[in-house]
């Protein structure tokens, strides 16, 4: 049988009415077409094969939502999907965008699955989200509507059950509220029902650097793999977010310079290397990086083909295509970001030679240290910030160091070496739990 007819196989024994699946969407077709690449690859098991490409539970709210002027009542739509319960609980952030939908949220929810496997941490991929412009909100509003969410998804969360933590558009405040939220219900503090919360409730030392602390790590490993130094590359890095900007800092700390930075708005070019200091003060006055004085105005398009070593984008999905994966400039592309570079992007990456770190090794720092978090409040005993950062070294390099001994054996990209070393170890989980009844 070829493989194409063996990968439609497998499709229609899901799909066997004519209707779509609820969350067939772009982003849901990228992460499907990765695993049933992989799939191929590793010969896995039709029934395990099939069992992954549909999420377990996929919960839709749609609730009220009351703007600050009182009157205006907006109907908001929230998702939160459970990908895989074999593993332990599952895990995965909350973002706020106005392009969330049910299968962006599955696809996500997909790749962390992946991600907590290939770091073997003992969780299945979750993620949740709500549809919502966060830059349109109050901070009252801000809180109100996450209020609201949680109560929305309270039956489905919990630190035994479903624990999520910051993603594009959250932050640590939003963990406070979602956890105060969850607690009132309870009647006591669940400090353990979300990480990446703030310190003063429970959070861990490192926890906000660490998606960017990891990603800096992999572009260590891999550049030291093509000959290329950290300290003396030129980085650009879409999205000065949480992630993006720690990975600027990082970067910056290790004498790198970083040539170029952006927001949702638009980005910042400056050839001899951005103060990044002076941008963490503009951005106290200002809300965006539009207006900094000390380098030039460019689009998040042109950001992306800049000239540089080393790309980072740490924004949003979807942004390196077959439209301009053969103009960009660089050596090697670390993905920050969930899902940045499409399948043909990746394939012509590939043919000019272009070093790609997958999103589902590049930004596991994050989960890794919300399981450090999440184990600290259940013993109650916290580490100090060094303990916890040389922990997501020692283990992020390990799974580095994994994922590239792949590559190199099966002669495959470190994209698919990383699929491989995650889907493989939530293959043997499942043929040892067997199947119920
Ligand atoms: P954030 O909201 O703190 O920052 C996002 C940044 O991207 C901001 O600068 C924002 O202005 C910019 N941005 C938003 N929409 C954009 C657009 N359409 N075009 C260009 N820039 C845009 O979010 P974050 O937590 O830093 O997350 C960034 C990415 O990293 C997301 O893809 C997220 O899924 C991924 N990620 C985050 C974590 C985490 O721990 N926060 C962990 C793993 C992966």
């Amino acid at each position: 049988m070829t493989s194409e007819s063996r990968r439609d196989e497998i499709g229609e024994r899901v799909v066997r009415a004519k209707s779509k699946l609820e969350w067939d969407t772009p982003m849901y077709q990228l992460a499907v077409s990765q695993l049933d690449q992989t799939a191929e690859i590793m010969n896995l098991d039709a029934n395990i094969w099939e069992r992954l490409r549909t999420p377990q539970r996929a919960h839709v709210v749609s609730f009220p939502f009351r703007r600050d002027d009182y009157d205006t009542v907006e109907t908001v739509f929230g998702y939160r999907v459970q990908h895989l319960l074999t593993m332990g609980p599952t895990k995965g952030g909350i973002r706020y965008d106005e392009d969330v939908n049910l299968g962006e949220v599955t696809a996500l929810a997909m790749w962390m699955s992946w991600k907590c496997a290939i770091m073997g941490l003992p969780f299945g991929g979750a993620k949740g989200g709500v549809r919502i412009d966060p830059n349109s909100l109050s901070l009252t509003e801000l809180q109100r509507i996450t209020r609201r969410f949680t109560s929305e998804i309270i039956e489905v969360i919990g630190p035994d059950r479903d624990i999520p933590a910051p993603d594009l558009g959250t932050d640590g405040q939003v963990m406070s509220w979602i956890m105060d939220t969850y607690s009132q219900q309870k009647g006591y503090a669940v400090p353990g029902v979300v990480t990446g919360k703030p310190i003063e409730i429970g959070g861990s030392e490192g926890r906000l650097e660490a998606t960017g602390r990891g990603a800096i790590a992999c572009a260590v490993e891999a550049g030291r793999r093509l000959g290329l130094s950290l300290g003396e590359s030129a980085v650009v890095v879409q999205g000065y977010g949480e992630v993006g900007g720690t990975v600027a800092r990082l970067a910056r700390a290790l004498g790198a310079k970083v040539v170029g930075i952006s927001d949702v708005k638009g980005g910042l070019y400056n050839a001899s290397g951005l103060n990044l200091a002076g941008v963490d003060a503009w951005l106290r006055e200002n809300r965006f990086l539009s207006g900094f004085p000390d380098g030039d105005g460019v689009t998040n398009s042109e950001l992306l083909e800049l000239p540089c070593d080393i790309l980072i984008p740490a924004a949003i999905q979807n942004q390196i295509t077959k439209r301009n994966a053969s103009a960009l400039q660089c050596h090697l592309l670390v993905e920050a970001a969930n899902g940045p570079t499409d399948l043909d992007a990746d394939a012509i990456l590939d043919s000019r030679g272009i070093t790609v770190v997958p999103d589902i090794l590049a930004n596991a720092g994050g989960v890794t240290v919300s399981y450090f978090e999440w184990v600290q409040g259940l013993q109650q005993f916290f580490w100090t910030e060094k303990e916890v950062n040389d922990r997501l070294i020692e283990l992020i390099q390990r799974a580095y160091h994994e994922v590239e001994s792949i590559a190199d054996r099966r002669g495959v990209s470190l994209r698919t070496a990383a699929l491989i070393r995650g889907i493989e170890r939530i293959a043997d989980a499942k043929r040892r739990r067997g199947l119920f009844p």
